[in-house]
């Protein structure tokens, strides 16, 4: 098989031009691994994958944030394998769920397997990659190397159903995501440190990987550990160096909540990557002031197209705009349009419908499933003529004259109260404009299957709270924030109960985890009333 594989192929020249430089460290050992160290282990475990793994099929890989855990993705890589990474911190029922979908599945463990992980995957092959570096087995040649059109990672995230469903990148989307990554601002000149902090099932971390190894940097490792001890991970990244920080918003607002992270704790910091969910003006403005040498870039984009397709850097006329934050412009070899969900008809600018993506970095498709790939995914063309793949996105979102996106919350987050169609990133964005709001979350209130209105959860901003609420209750903190809400919304959008609360919980994927505020809000429905739940 030839063809090429950009990643590895822009691995190779750094270990060459750079053999001693350091490509991984792990904040919480302090363990450094050069890129001469990486490659070489990447390559014995292609040797002992190549000689225990016949064919060319995805590859479970189970670890955390450590350099054997990257060394296991390009040993996959080089023996022909795709990668499934799966974060040590899964949940054992989500990981047998993913082997289960993966036929004559292989699981290569980059570190011990807990016993209660190893009993749900008796059907799985366990290879553990400490004992495969033994081996000694001949590295396969480069003709091997995972390449074009077959896929580099399969990642899965939740489905509709509750099952994941696996996305299948392919070698060509990580060139042409690579190729578009290195021209960022600070990526571009090399060498830089990233933050990799957001766990590997989750594609953001394509981000660090793809940006720091590409370009001869390091990916300074935050454990599971460090993130679970705020005091040890600011120890942590006072010493590290980092230049580029990588994550959601969410994980920036948690670090925000301490007032000590700022420029003095992170004097290198010259770029804040954010992808995954909407970046807001309080996150953006608390950044700004907190880290005025640094770029706040805000990206968009599903795992169904490689991590990210368009960039925007915030700056001060975006803050004191109140319109949603710009998500960017496309990338060169990514087109965008506005559809009307039901007609697929484009709509005109300015006009609010489902993004659409059509390009070089849209995905192969669903994992062993065609029907939700049909559903999806389409073949078609740039304007140019160049024959691309589509994705319907199910985000709502618009563009500008000049081609800036904004997002606009998910079609699936369209709820019907009371026969009226509410938008809940609407209201959400409306509760963020209010003074001392720092971050809210908006969810249906439901009773079995009805949405009977809706829910607000709030964290304040305790220096902006304005005097006549600084040391309210939180009741009375919420009558007034439903009072201001209802000065701008129509009735039906202002949330009938608000809830002020310390911090919003997150998902595995440091998103805010709407499901499980939503069921803080549930009511089951009483036996012998109404429907069944
Ligand atoms: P994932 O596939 O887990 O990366 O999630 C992708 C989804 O996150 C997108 O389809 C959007 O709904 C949301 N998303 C990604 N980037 C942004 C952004 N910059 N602003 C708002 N939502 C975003």
């Amino acid at each position: 098989m030839t063809g090429t594989n950009a990643l590895l192929e822009a691995i190779e020249g750094n270990v060459s031009r750079t053999p001693g430089a350091p490509a991984f460290a792990e904040g919480e050992t302090g363990l450094v691994t050069s890129y001469q160290e990486l490659w070489d282990v990447a390559r014995r475990l292609a040797a002992g994958l190549a000689a225990r793994v016949p064919g060319r099929g995805p590859v479970l890989v189970l670890g955390h944030k450590e350099a054997l855990t990257v060394e296991a993705f390009l040993g996959c890589l080089m023996s022909g394998h795709a990668y499934v990474p799966v974060d040590v911190e899964l949940p054992p029922e989500r990981v047998r769920s993913i082997a289960g979908q993966i036929p004559g599945a292989v699981l290569l463990a980059t570190c011990p397997v807990r016993e209660e992980l190893a009993g749900v995957l008796s059907g799985c092959t366990l290879l553990d990659a400490r004992a495969l570096l033994e081996g000694g087995e001949p590295v396969p040649d480069r003709d091997a190397w995972v390449s074009g059109e077959e896929t580099q990672y399969v990642i899965f995230t939740s489905g509709s159903t509750g099952r994941p469903k696996g996305i299948e990148v392919t070698a060509t989307n990580v060139g042409a995501f690579l190729r578009w990554l290195v021209t960022f601002p600070v990526v571009r000149d090399g060498g830089g440190v990233f933050l990799d902090q957001a766990h590997y099932s989750f594609d953001l971390s394509e981000y660090e990987l793809v940006g720091a190894l590409a370009t001869g940097g390091c990916l300074h490792a935050v454990s599971p550990a460090l993130q679970r001890d705020f005091r040890a991970l600011f120890d942590d990244l006072a010493t590290s160096g980092v230049e580029v920080w990588v994550s959601t918003p969410s994980f920036a607002d948690l670090c925000l909540a301490d007032p000590s992270f700022d420029e003095r704790l992170l004097p290198r910091l010259r770029l804040f990557l954010f992808c995954g969910e909407t970046l807001h003006h309080g996150t953006a403005q608390r950044l700004r002031e907190r880290f005025p040498h640094a770029t706040i870039a805000n990206t968009y984009g599903p795992t169904e197209s490689t991590v990210a397709v368009t960039y925007t850097e915030i700056d001060p006329d975006d803050l004191d705009d109140p319109a949603p934050l710009p998500v960017g412009r496309p990338r060169p070899g990514t087109e965008l349009s506005i559809c009307d969900h039901e007609t697929g008809a484009e709509l005109p600018v300015g006009s609010v419908g489902e993004i659409v993506i059509r390009g070089d970095t849209v995905a192969r498709g669903y994992y062993q499933n065609p029907e939700k790939t049909e559903a999806a995914f389409f073949e078609t063309a740039l304007s140019d003529g160049t024959p691309c793949r589509g994705y319907r996105t199910g985000d709502l979102g618009s563009l500008d004259a000049t081609g800036m996106l904004r997002c606009a919350g998910r079609l699936d987050s369209l709820v019907k109260v009371n026969g009226f169609r509410v938008e809940l990133g609407e209201v959400e964005g409306a509760l963020a404009e209010l003074a001392g709001v720092r971050e809210a979350a908006v969810v249906p209130v439901t009773r079995g299957s009805r949405v009977t209105g809706l829910g607000a959860f709030v964290v304040l901003d305790a220096a902006a709270v304005p005097s006549e609420l600084a040391g309210a209750a939180p009741f009375e903190v919420a009558r007034a924030l439903k009072a201001a809400l209802a000065r701008t919304l129509p009735a039906y959008m202002v949330p009938r109960q608000v809830r002020v609360v310390d911090e919003l919980p997150l998902t595995a994927n440091e998103k805010v985890d709407r499901k499980a505020l939503a069921a803080r809000l549930a009511r089951p429905v009483r036996a012998g009333r109404g429907e069944r739940a």
